[in-house]
């Protein structure tokens, strides 16, 4: 079925872009309907780049990282010169949310201090540390159960002058924790829960609150840490989480003495479905004047914040890009058509079918056309889950001409797909590019049958 829309329609706006609160101000169409990404100066179009190096394709986009960063620290050091504050702002980057060396490098660069959850992710950190890759000043928070492993590395690099704070998720790590020299940190299994899919009845993470105010004095505790979720829908959530942490925070103050810093762990939600949503720059004023207002009531020192909100940072700086290779009547539904894409879903955008996670959707060519026809996204496993149905509703997207392939944006990829990513039918993951100051460079080849081959144990010598 299409849908009449009008000659002059602005293109730019029919298709969410070019809007700062839904994250897509540097998106535009041009007038011959070609998707177009804007660092400084300089226009990428999507088009052309796909034409050149094919699909399934991710782009990474570092400048917005960059952006997003930036603007995150001022926000906070901002209100807090405004209120009078008188503890620092931390961004502590959680490692988990996108590992890729084309992630971490730009927010490094920007003052990102880190937070990993393995020994794995700290083996990187150390081999960007020896490298001299980043001053010494950066501070790594340890999150995730302690292997032995985990436990070695950290102690290592303590000793070798690494600004390094494990956290205890529970009690037998923090009997081991008290005994290393120098700060650490406790994470607290707060009492309620968060607007947010990890709404999970039990916590398994964390030690409880009761159990936290019952421990007598750790001289080297120097934070207290929380995470109620990701995603979280409210403002209202999440300065809940605030105060409820700050009234443990304040507690423990007057029991250990180098206790100096809430860490208010992730959470901080994106608009992925372009409706109107809360933004950073307001829950930085709101949590730092509600900081200030407690701390001044329960006469204690303005405490050290630290953030760790990671998909709201990266989310933004990914695209994925695919290709209608096919078109399949859909008899019974709200949509007209299947549109087979030349990747998939459930590899790739793992989260469409883990958590059925929402995406924004729009034509990297032909966002100019009046011929839009309602349509779901299938995948190119043979999975039955292997789709985007945008929540059972549809997608307007140009209908298919025989002449020229119909590509499709996918917005807001940068959180978590990556590392979940899988290889279902063994279809090959997608291309990845970094765009940066007008250049493009390949991040990871498209994968070959051999290569993917080789994940499977089927190695050259094989006959
Ligand atoms: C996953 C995680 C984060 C990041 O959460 P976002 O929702 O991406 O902001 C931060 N801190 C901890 C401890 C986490 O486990």
């Amino acid at each position: 079925m299409k849908k009449k829309v009008s000659a002059k329609k602005d293109w730019r706006k029919y298709w969410k872009l070019g809007v700062s609160e839904f994250n897509t101000q540097y998106f535009n169409v041009t007038k011959d309907g070609e998707l177009t990404v804007k660092e400084g100066n300089y226009i990428y179009n999507i088009h052309q780049i796909v034409k050149k190096y094919g699909s399934s394709m991710e782009i990474v986009f570092p400048f917005i990282l960059e952006d997003r960063l930036s603007d995150l620290i001022e926000y906070f050091d901002a209100y807090m010169k405004i209120y009078g504050y008188r503890g620092k702002f931390f961004y502590h980057y959680p490692m988990k949310v996108n590992q890729n060396k084309e992630f971490i490098m730009p927010l490094l660069s920007e003052g990102a201090h880190m937070e990993v959850t393995s020994a794995n992710e700290l083996y990187l950190i150390k081999k960007l540390w020896e490298g001299e890759k980043f001053h010494s000043k950066i501070r790594v928070l340890c999150n995730g159960p302690k292997t032995g492993a985990y436990l070695d590395l950290i102690i290592e690099l303590k000793s070798k002058g690494l600004n390094i704070i494990p956290i205890a998720e529970d009690e037998g790590e923090l009997e081991d924790l008290v005994k290393i020299r120098g700060d650490i940190g406790v994470r607290v299994d707060l009492d309620m829960k968060a607007d947010s899919r990890w709404d999970k009845k039990i916590d398994r993470f964390g030690i409880s609150e009761k159990k936290v105010l019952a421990l007598s004095k750790i001289k080297n505790l120097k934070i207290m840490h929380y995470h109620m979720g990701s995603q979280i829908s409210t403002q209202k959530s999440l300065l809940e989480g605030v105060k409820r942490g700050f009234d443990i925070y304040a507690k423990m103050t007057k029991i250990h003495p180098n206790l100096d810093t809430l860490d208010i762990g992730g959470g901080m939600s994106i608009p992925y479905e372009k409706k109107k949503f809360y933004t950073a720059k307001i829950m930085a004023n709101k949590i730092v004047k509600l900081l200030k207002k407690m701390s001044d009531k329960a006469g204690i020192r303005h405490p050290n914040l630290a953030v760790e909100w990671g998909q709201y940072v990266t989310a933004p700086a990914q695209m994925t890009i695919y290709k209608a290779i096919a078109e399949k009547p859909i008899y019974k539904g709200n949509a007209k058509s299947w549109y087979v894409i030349d990747g998939s879903f459930m590899n790739d955008l793992i989260d469409t079918w883990a958590i059925h996670q929402k995406w924004h959707v729009a034509p990297v060519n032909n966002a100019n056309s009046k011929d839009l026809k309602r349509v779901w996204l299938a995948g190119s496993s043979c999975d039955s889950d292997d789709k985007y149905t945008a929540g059972g509703t549809y997608m307007l997207l140009p209908k298919l001409k025989d002449s020229g392939d119909q590509y499709i944006a996918v917005f807001d990829t940068g959180a978590y797909q990556d590392a979940l990513a899988s290889h279902h039918c063994l279809l090959s993951s997608p291309i990845k590019l970094i765009a940066q100051d007008g250049t493009i460079k390949v991040a990871r080849k498209r994968e070959t049958a051999e290569m993917v081959g080789k994940l499977f144990g089927w190695g050259n010598g094989d006959k």
